[in-house]
């Protein structure tokens, strides 16, 4: 398995443009030129894209990727996120919630908001792209029974299996939250990466993610990126 660097979006939308900050409350946008920014920079630091299936199967752990990852199945993931990444020669992993397709996100209002059908996802993958679960419907899987967290585990990634025609092999936690049973259970449910939210030492079950700046570029990821320097090592 490889040790990747996995900075963690949401949507992907002009966020302080066309969709006005006020839909945007909880900063869950970035703007496609962040995006490509962040790229950009990743690149200059010699870092090789990869999806999460590609940290799995990775057989040179000492090599420098990086996973862009993104939650929640925004619908402008297709219209924003992927023309960048196709433009830059990227690849990213995307991690859906099949129980909000063609809903509206909780936190983000208007069009941005919008979460995309089962069929969209299509282009995705189309495109090369990585497709993880996001649990059914998006619970803090930490307070739920040990039926209904099964059942969050193994109906979404059933459902990102029929979409993608192969196995489901990555969960990324809701809030990036788990306890060492929601990691048991991850792992008992056949995944084989499983992604949290915060910065912090190698594990395959609560694997570290840095959440990247949503409003800001290259020069303030790079910092991110700074501050998470210990961890290269671990
Ligand atoms: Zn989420």
């Amino acid at each position: 398995m490889l040790r990747a660097v996995a900075l963690a979006y949401h949507g992907v939308d002009d966020v302080g443009g066309t969709v006005p900050v006020t839909d945007d409350p909880h900063r869950l946008l970035t703007s496609a030129d962040h995006l490509r920014a962040h790229v950009r920079l990743l690149r200059r630091l010699g870092y090789r894209f990869v999806t999460a299936e590609d940290v799995i199967s990775g057989q040179r752990p000492a090599e420098r990727v990086a996973v862009l990852s993104f939650d929640d199945g925004f619908a402008n993931w297709v219209s924003h996120a992927l023309p960048v990444l196709e433009q830059e020669h990227a690849v990213a992993s995307f991690y859906v919630c099949p129980g909000w397709w063609e809903d509206q996100h909780p936190l983000v209002a208007g069009p941005a908001g919008r979460v995309m059908a089962a069929a969209d996802v299509r282009r995705l993958l189309d495109a090369g792209m990585g497709l993880g679960s996001h649990a059914w419907d998006h619970p803090d899987l930490r307070g739920l029974d040990d039926a209904a967290l099964a059942r969050q585990l193994a109906d979404s990634r059933r459902a990102v299996a029929e979409v993608t025609g192969g196995p489901c092999r990555t969960v990324a936690y809701p809030y990036g939250l788990s306890d060492a049973r929601v990691r048991a259970a991850a792992k008992d449910a056949g995944y084989e990466l499983a992604w949290g939210w915060q910065p912090g030492p190698w594990d395959a079950y609560d694997a570290p993610r840095l959440p990247a700046p949503p409003r800001h570029g290259a020069r303030r990821l790079g910092l991110k990126l700074l501050g998470i320097r210990k961890f290269w090592a671990a």
